[in-house]
């Protein structure tokens, strides 16, 4: 409740933990230290409390590939709009529907007559198919912290006229590739609290081995978030590799069984692209051969050629979402931040959703 909200919001307690991350951060090793956080809700957080202004010039905090939407590839978006062009409802997050595919987003198959919903997740959807007797395909983006759900729905018996086109993701292989590229340098993940309250911190074990990296799982609330970042730069500062947990309220080592169990007894996790920064093994999570009932791909002739003919504009050509998402860029570093590009006219999915760095970072008046 909100009593709760205020204790993890005390700045007291926030100043003290601003002046230990800047005590550790006279002792780093190699300075600066760059800590990545791959989530778009730690990302709002931060600008919303300002919480960079905390932090000493030897600590940068960048944000990785943690927004859904912006990751969502355009080929996909190219699939849900040629579904609802042809006639399909498409229900879909609302953040979605202003993302390009190659040449039209959701919202201009809407604006041209195509039936495009707005739902809050796959719940939603199927009681929007249980309403209507037309087909209703749920355009179904996200990490594990929407995938369980839409995995719970799907086993859940839901009507006939239901299907789901999956452009699901799987966020830790995605932390595997972007802590090997070559021009991102990552000292530590601030892993998100979410994801890992269904897959638990235990998943991140294999990024510590892999990569020699230090994982702390963070919760939201800015003391969450600085205690989190005290946790990780101590690590860092002593060259520890190991997981910790600065959000047990709410995540355990193994996560939620029985949502662990329901979205990998519906998904199986395949090769594929994330949009703008890598194709990524095992990152995409796709219907088992068990569900193909409800794949609205093994369901409909999805035929995008079309859209796909059409080149995606200059402007969105330019947009250099995916370098942001991989830590190499900031949001200011692009030309047409605020000016071609602004969350009323975005031009890249960075701009478009309230999880995208550009959308946060243009609402709180640039770099906050
Ligand atoms: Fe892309 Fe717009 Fe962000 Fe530039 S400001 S990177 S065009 S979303």
């Amino acid at each position: 409740d909100g009593d709760d909200e205020l204790q993890f919001r005390d700045p007291e307690k926030a100043e003290a933990l601003a002046d230990k991350i800047a005590e550790i951060g006279e002792k780093l090793p190699d300075p600066p230290a760059t800590v990545m956080h791959v989530c778009g809700s730690h990302e709002q957080s931060i600008a919303k409390f300002g919480l960079r202004s905390l932090l000493p010039d030897s600590v940068r905090l960048v944000m990785g590939p943690g927004c859904p939407v912006c990751v969502t590839n355009m080929p996909e978006v190219d699939e849900a709009v040629a579904l609802a062009e042809d006639g399909v409802t498409v229900a879909t997050y609302g953040d979605m529907l202003k993302v390009s595919g190659t040449s039209k987003s959701l919202d201009d198959a809407r604006s041209e007559g195509a039936d495009v919903r707005v739902v809050y997740g796959a719940q939603d959807a199927v009681e929007l198919a249980e309403d209507i007797d037309e087909e209703v395909v749920f355009f179904a983006t996200g990490f594990e912290t929407t995938a369980a759900p839409t995995a719970a729905a799907i086993k859940a018996d839901p009507p006939e006229n239901f299907s789901v086109l999956s452009a699901h993701k799987y966020i830790p292989p995605a932390m595997d590739i972007v802590a090997e590229m070559p021009d991102t340098e990552i000292d530590g993940y601030l892993a998100a609290g979410n994801a890992a309250i269904i897959t638990g911190h235990g998943i991140f074990d294999g990024i510590v081995d892999r990569h020699g990296l230090p994982v702390v799982v963070g919760g939201f609330e800015p003391l969450d978030i600085l205690a989190g970042l005290v946790k990780l730069l101590e690590n860092i500062r002593d060259g520890t590799q190991t997981v910790e947990n600065a959000y047990p309220r709410c995540v355990t080592e193994g996560g939620n069984r029985v949502a662990k169990e329901q979205l990998w007894d519906v998904f199986e996790a395949v090769d594929g692209e994330w949009r703008g920064i890598a194709h990524i093994p095992d990152a995409n999570l796709e219907l088992r051969e068990e569900y193909t009932a409800y794949d609205a791909r093994e369901r409909f002739d999805i035929d995008p050629s079309e859209l796909r003919e059409a080149s995606a504009s200059q402007q969105l050509q330019e947009c250099i979402c995916g370098d942001i998402m991989a830590g190499t860029a900031d949001p200011t570093d692009c030309p047409l931040f605020g000016e071609e590009c602004t969350p009323a006219d975005p031009v890249g999915a960075c701009m478009v959703s309230s999880e995208g760095t550009c959308k946060i970072w243009q609402e709180y008046g640039g770099r906050p």
